[in-house]
């Protein structure tokens, strides 16, 4: 069979990118292109799920991951002034996953492997300071327009994906409704390389607290001793100026673990969080995935985790179809499926996440609290909390909606 245009594929993040490798996989040829004039290197993503480690595996993702990665087999839910509550074991997953850990390593560590991997292969073209500005559909494909430094461009594809992030160009272009919410507070993430691990903290902890909640988490870095990233939420009517003041983010540290002399600081930011999801994944002979499909507060790691489920998912049913394997039908499955995994799964556990945190009420609190205790002491019911938030249970249930 031969496929005359290529699939035209919009961002070289890690959902683009995925969604790449996953069809130059089945020798499906590829056009990426990609606004920036390189991969992307801000600080977000950096935990990574049993489902997802194996996903990537057979594309040989995971196996390089786990050159630099840190493996996290526990992670802990803490109160302030950071009290141990309750403490999850996902070795308990053992049977079910090669994996039975997070994998924590930052996403601009991911993408060199995934950009390496598919320059490696061959059969991409790979476009960076191209900026998808628009594109027009007809029957037998897509032709997709770009700005940059070298000019503006036209390419034929057979079929476009979105996976521009969050502003996504070709969501809006579609005029797809992105439904849901913004949270109104701003969050702080910082960097520093202090062992908060001499204290008991696992490398990945949330911690409780009606004023100001967080999470807490290692990433490699460049190596040992890597950096821990604390993310807490501060008031949006403040300057940024204000809000990274060195007093500020010292302060948010001390009050995490007081210490003698100050906390060495690397990098500081701040991002707002948004819970939202496209009305549809689908709009003809376009396709959206990652960022561009859904968004979700980083309580639980969901973010990247999903938009790799949504690309190999999305990239399975493209290629049955281009070989003739199956109808359109396909792709409005990817849709369905990927929607409810995102809404049933996503959605619902980043926000429950999220409210359990911050409760603003001591008793429902400590309610919201003993039920995590209660949990974690029972192997059965511990189980199957993580096979819930290491995001298996709802792959499951997703790949049954037809
Ligand atoms: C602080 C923070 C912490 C996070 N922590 C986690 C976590 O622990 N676990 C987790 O799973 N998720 C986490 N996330 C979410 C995660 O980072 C995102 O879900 C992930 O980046 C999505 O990848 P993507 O490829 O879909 O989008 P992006 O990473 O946004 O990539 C989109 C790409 O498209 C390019 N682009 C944009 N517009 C155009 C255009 N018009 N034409 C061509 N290219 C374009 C961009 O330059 C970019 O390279 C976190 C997010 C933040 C902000």
């Amino acid at each position: 069979m031969t496929i005359p245009k290529p699939v035209v594929i919009a961002g070289a993040g890690p959902t683009g990118l995925m969604c790449a490798l996953a069809l130059r996989a089945q020798d499906i040829p590829v056009v990426l292109l990609e606004a920036e004039e390189g991969l992307t290197r801000d600080l977000r993503a950096g935990s990574f799920h049993p489902p997802t480690l194996e996903m990537m595996a057979s594309y040989g993702i995971t196996d390089r991951m786990h050159e630099h990665g840190i493996r996290v087999r526990h992670w802990q839910i803490r109160n302030r002034p950071g009290d141990l509550v309750a403490e999850f074991d996902l070795d308990l997953l053992r049977d079910v996953t090669p994996y039975p850990y997070r994998l924590h390593l930052e996403q601009h560590r991911l993408t060199p492997i995934q950009l390496d991997l598919l320059q490696r292969q061959g059969g991409t073209e790979i476009h960076f300071g191209h900026a998808v500005n628009g594109f027009t559909q007809h029957a037998d494909g897509v032709t997709v327009t770009t700005s940059g430094p070298s000019g503006d461009r036209r390419f034929e594809g057979s079929w476009l994906i979105g996976a521009d992030g969050g502003r996504s160009i070709v969501r809006k272009e579609l005029g797809i409704e992105f439904e849901g919410f913004t949270w109104p507070e701003l969050f702080v993430v910082v960097s520093t390389p202090y062992d908060f691990g001499q204290h008991g903290f696992a490398y990945n902890c949330y911690i409780a607290d009606p004023v100001e909640f967080g999470a807490l988490f290692k990433v490699p870095d460049a190596g040992p001793p890597g950096l821990w990233r604390l993310a807490y939420p501060v008031n949006p009517d403040e300057s940024d100026e204000v809000l990274l003041s060195p007093e500020r983010v010292e302060a948010a540290l001390q009050r995490l673990v007081p210490k003698h002399g100050t906390y060495d600081i690397l990098y500081k930011s701040t991002y707002r969080v948004h819970q939202r999801v496209a009305a549809s994944f689908r709009a003809g002979r376009v396709l959206l995935a990652g960022d561009a499909a859904h968004l979700n507060n980083p309580l639980g790691g969901f973010g990247l985790n999903s938009g790799i489920h949504d690309a190999v998912n999305l990239c399975d049913k493209l290629g049955s179809y281009l070989r003739g394997e199956g109808g359109e039908n396909l792709l409005d499955l990817y849709s369905r499926q990927r929607r409810f995994a995102t809404i049933e799964q996503v959605q619902a556990m980043s926000i429950r996440n999220k409210r359990m945190m911050e409760e603003r009420d001591p008793a429902i609190q400590r309610q919201h609290l003993e039920e995590m205790i209660a949990v974690a002491a029972d192997p059965a019911k511990a189980r199957a909390h993580l096979l819930n938030t290491s995001m298996i249970l709802g792959l499951r249930r997703a790949n049954e909606v037809t």
